[in-house]
């Protein structure tokens, strides 16, 4: 007997919650761990050890496989080629993928398909960087167009001289030796949305209820599932610009957009523009382990296969999720039976990982018919994880 076989690149909390539902589905996983002990190589029996961009391991790795699949999209053009030339399917595939690698490349096509986007423009020199800012040397946003994560690669310029770093950055990249640079609007937002659709390489799409997600220090610290007091006109736009993207740029799997929500200035319903996109389960979609009927990791299964979506209905009228990020204690888990007799509704993820100050250790999920008592539980929750006595998040 030979199930069906998912190859995923990556051995982090992502591939690792993959684990439950291709158990449950009867599917064989194996993941591409870079560490044996890491956070999915503790869940993952098949767990080989290799890096995402060593053409061997990973033509190792989808040997007798079905689909080659992703937990981060940092995995070399050439490499997927090289699998490709095996016959074996990737999902989301190259043509794809770039664009959730490149944000040069995914501006450009975002613009060409119509799709609201902050105002942008590449930028060669710190010269491209003025001329953005226009005369008045006005704010804006300069961003690499690759490596970037969790704000890393992000850096706000305000009114004035342009900081020192991004200078280094225009002269790195006017060299050739650093990543090519975009600018961006800063975009007046008055919160983050995120929109998660799957689709499947038939194109079947399935869009999960638009979610609040909740920043701090440029790390998603909670998500509100669905956003607060969300416009239905605004919702139903972050909707079709979530499926547009995912059948313009032909994405197979979950795909993850970030959105900004910005104040109409005539009073009508708030509109969205893309921050950004993931083409793998995300954050913002951890809430959908225990607030649907259908999590994005079982999903992002049955969308690699080509076989039939689930229902994404959520379970209760709220869910949020708290992320546990850093802790106190030597390992989250020395909070477990206080976390866990504190709250016997609250749902307790943890990955396993070593303690590392702001690191993401974990989350927690509470479901239920009161906001504020959801949010409230989920933060508590999350702080003891933390090694926080308080209910502050
Ligand atoms: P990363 O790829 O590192 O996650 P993002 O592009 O998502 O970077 O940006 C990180 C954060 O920076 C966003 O969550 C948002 O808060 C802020 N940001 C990014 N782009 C803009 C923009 N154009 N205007 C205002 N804020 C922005």
């Amino acid at each position: 007997m030979t199930p069906p076989t998912v190859a995923v690149v990556g051995g982090g909390q992502l591939a690792r919650m993959m684990a439950a539902p291709a158990t449950a589905l009867g599917l064989h996983l194996r993941v591409l761990v870079e560490s044996g002990d890491g956070s999915a190589a503790q869940a993952v029996v098949d767990a080989p050890v290799g890096e995402a961009g060593d053409v061997d391991a990973v033509l190792a790795l989808v040997d007798g496989a079905d689909v080659l699949t992703f937990e981060h999209e940092h995995v070399p053009g050439p490499v997927l080629a090289a699998v490709a030339a095996r016959g074996v399917p990737v999902h989301p595939g190259p043509d794809a993928l770039v664009h959730a690698q490149d944000k040069v490349v995914m501006r450009r096509r975002l613009t060409e398909l119509g799709v609201p986007c902050p105002r942008w423009a590449p930028v060669a020199d710190l010269a491209d960087l003025e001329a953005f800012r226009g005369a008045d040397g006005g704010r804006a946003v300069v961003k690499t167009a690759r490596g970037g994560y969790d704000g890393k690669g992000v850096r706000v310029v305000d009114a004035g001289a342009v900081p020192g770093d991004v200078v280094d950055w225009c002269a790195a990249a006017a060299a050739g030796t650093g990543p090519a640079l975009l600018a961006e609007e800063l975009v007046p937002f008055t919160r983050e949305l995120a929109v998660l659709v799957a689709r499947t390489p038939s194109g079947a799409t399935a869009v999960w209820p638009v979610v609040e997600s909740v920043q701090r220090d440029g790390v998603c610290a909670e998500v509100v599932a669905p956003a607060p007091g969300l416009d239905p006109a605004t919702a139903a736009e972050a909707e079709r610009v979530a499926r547009t993207v995912a059948d313009g740029l032909g994405v197979t799997g979950v795909l993850a957009v970030e959105l900004f929500e910005v104040a109409d200035p005539d009073g009508g319903a708030p509109r969205v523009l893309v921050n950004e996109l993931a083409m793998r389960p995300h954050n913002s979609g951890h809430w959908t382990i225990d607030g649907s009927v259908t999590s994005q990791f079982e999903q992002h299964l049955r969308a690699v296969l080509d076989l039939p979506l689930g229902d994404v209905a959520p379970v209760a009228r709220w869910t949020v999720m708290a992320n546990v990020l850093g802790s106190a204690l030597d390992d989250p888990t020395e909070a477990l039976a206080r976390v866990l007799g504190a709250d016997p509704g609250a749902r307790v993820h943890l990955y396993g990982k070593a303690v590392r100050p702001g690191r993401k250790l974990g989350h927690v999920t509470v479901s239920g018919d009161d906001l504020d008592d959801v949010r409230a539980r989920a933060r508590t929750a999350a702080a003891l994880l933390r090694g926080e006595d308080g209910g502050t998040a």
